[in-house]
């Protein structure tokens, strides 16, 4: 089942950051912000990306990044507010033939979001030059050039990463099979609703959030809840969005390689069925509406979208996007920009499910997804999104999410 809270009169406009639709490859170094290991006080890291092609390895004219007099292994980093794929990277060495030499050695390497990791690739090392380095494409938010010195110390004058932004243009390539069946989906999205009017889906979430999305739970059950089983259903709820994002990781120019989900509240009527003390959670007791209790309606994306939040206590970072709202006897489940619904013994006993279908199912709807009560597209029978059919993300479930990413991505830039 499906239910979407249209509030359309509280949308405020979108900031885009219009990409071109050049089918060149495009250098993303100057957007990102520079960092070292450390920097000599008479140079500058910001050499590192600031565009400018230098003459030769000992160019005394323009700014450089130097590390003299430290040895030993040193890093530059490139750090950009939202992720990049990459395939590519260009490096030009700094060496004055005195305190800064070639490194003995260097290689990339990606942030996963835990750790740097290395990106496997050959590298070479010439002065005068760039040194270009190629990789299947990574997505990340941050690039680190890790150097270890020979002779001396080290030091750059340029990095160039390059995204391939005729990849992104093209990045449509679903199984032929599939792209009759995803027209007729994408179709009867259109006419069931207004796509590209609405702005609450979990994209424009996510996006908002530079990467994550907030969950309040809303307990609506008598029953008792320990903090295991608080964490248990956290790590349920955080595995099942997984699945849906790991199907849009590294796809089509969507940027987020994980996108976290953090449970930031618990709403119930009786603070007594809580069985913690800790405060790793706001909760919010007795404030109800459609007579089940929820977490304050400050704090709320669905009644704040222009994505201020004065009146949460706590501030914007205790904000939620959706709620997880879990009723007592329930059986189903409805799902919208507001959040799922599913009954409370339902997910309990489905803890330890690997696909929890009924809340994949809903976490569909969240991002536009619509119910296949009284049709199929053609060619297929049975897929998540289709009630009843299918008890996990299938390809088909996985294209037709792919398909509103498609669709949409534009107004965020994409
Ligand atoms: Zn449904």
């Amino acid at each position: 089942m499906r239910r979407l809270f249209a509030v359309f009169a509280l949308v405020a406009g979108f900031l885009l950051t219009p990409v071109g639709a050049d089918a060149t490859v495009a250098n993303v170094a100057p957007s990102a912000t520079a960092s070292a290991s450390y920097t000599s006080p008479w140079e500058s890291v910001a050499a590192i990306n600031d565009g400018i092609d230098p003459d030769r390895s000992g160019d005394t004219r323009n700014r450089r990044w130097g590390t003299w007099p430290h040895a030993g292994e040193q890093w530059a980093l490139l750090t950009w507010p939202s992720a990049q794929t990459i395939s590519s990277v260009q490096v030009y060495f700094f060496d004055d033939g005195g305190g800064v030499r070639l490194p003995a050695s260097w290689r990339l390497q990606r942030w996963d979001g835990d750790a740097y990791v290395d990106i496997p690739a050959t590298y070479a090392i010439a002065a005068d030059t760039y040194n270009t380095v190629t990789f299947p494409a990574v997505t990340t938010t941050r690039l680190r050039v890790v150097l270890r010195s020979g002779e001396a110390s080290v030091g750059l004058l340029e990095i160039r990463a390059l995204a391939d932004s005729a990849g992104r243009q093209s990045g449509w390539s679903p199984p032929a099979a599939l792209a009759a069946p995803l027209d007729e989906v994408w179709r009867h999205v259109e006419s069931t609703g207004d796509p590209y009017g609405f702005r609450n889906y979990g994209w424009d979430q996510i996006i908002s959030n530079g990467g994550s999305v907030n969950y309040c739970v809303r307990w609506d059950s008598t029953a008792p809840v320990s903090a295991e089983l608080r964490d248990r259903i956290h790590a349920a709820l955080a595995r099942s969005f997984k699945k849906w994002m790991d199907v849009m990781a590294g796809h089509n120019g969507w940027p987020y390689a994980e996108v976290p989900v953090k449970v930031v509240g618990w709403a119930v009527r009786d603070r007594a069925l809580l069985q913690w003390s800790d405060d790793s959670v706001d909760v919010y007791v007795g404030d109800m509406r459609e007579d089940a209790p929820q977490c304050a309606e400050p704090c709320a994306r669905l009644y704040n979208q222009s994505g201020a939040y004065p009146d949460c206590p706590g501030g914007a970072s205790h904000h939620y996007d959706m709620s997880l709202w879990l009723t007592e006897g329930m059986q189903g489940g409805m799902g919208g920009d507001w959040g799922q619904r599913v009954g409370s013994e339902y997910l309990v006993g489905n803890l330890g499910s690997d696909d929890i279908h009924i809340l994949l199912h809903e976490i569909g709807h969240s991002f536009g997804l619509n119910d296949f009560y009284d049709w199929t597209p053609s060619g297929q029978c049975c897929f998540l999104m289709k009630a009843g059919s299918a008890t996990s993300i299938t390809e088909f479930d996985a294209w037709m999410l792919r398909d509103v990413w498609r669709h949409l991505k534009s107004r965020y830039g994409y």
